[in-house]
């Protein structure tokens, strides 16, 4: 199991979650509170705060992360869909253990896919 922080909430859900998708180093959950009809999150079981930490991945663990979240929309019925990644507290990021947003309005289709989740959710405070 690759390093984890005993109190990140992502790193209990990657060890002990309720995954629709998982793979080598990789799992996928339902947001807790979806903003699309269907709104999975792609959390690598490494412990990284943030994007901004992105290079910690090696060439081939950066790779196998892009393809799992096109496997997973895959997985989940979507052929379209919005991926998106809030960047720090002003961005939108509320937890501090990097993740991967899929956005889709259903298979084959786009509708009801908010355009701006995240500037939308800062807008709100
Ligand atoms: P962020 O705002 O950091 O980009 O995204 C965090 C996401 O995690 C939010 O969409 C929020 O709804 C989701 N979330 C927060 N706590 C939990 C949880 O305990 N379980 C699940 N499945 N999702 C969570
Ligand atoms: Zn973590």
């Amino acid at each position: 199991m690759p390093k984890q922080h005993d109190d990140c909430l992502f790193c209990s859900i990657a060890r002990e979650g309720a995954y629709v998708h998982k793979g080598k180093g990789f799992v996928a959950i339902n947001d807790i509170n979806p903003k699309a009809p269907v709104h999975v999150l792609v959390i690598p079981e490494r412990h990284v705060d943030t994007f901004r930490e992105v290079g910690a991945f090696d060439a081939r663990e950066s790779k196998r992360m892009l393809e799992f979240i096109a496997e997973t929309a895959e997985k989940v019925g979507l052929r379209d869909y919005r991926v998106l990644v809030n960047v720090g507290e002003s961005a939108g990021q509320t937890v501090f253990h990097l993740h991967w947003h899929i956005l889709g309005g259903g298979p084959g289709s786009t509708a009801d896919v908010p355009s701006a989740v995240a500037l939308a959710e800062v807008e709100d405070e």
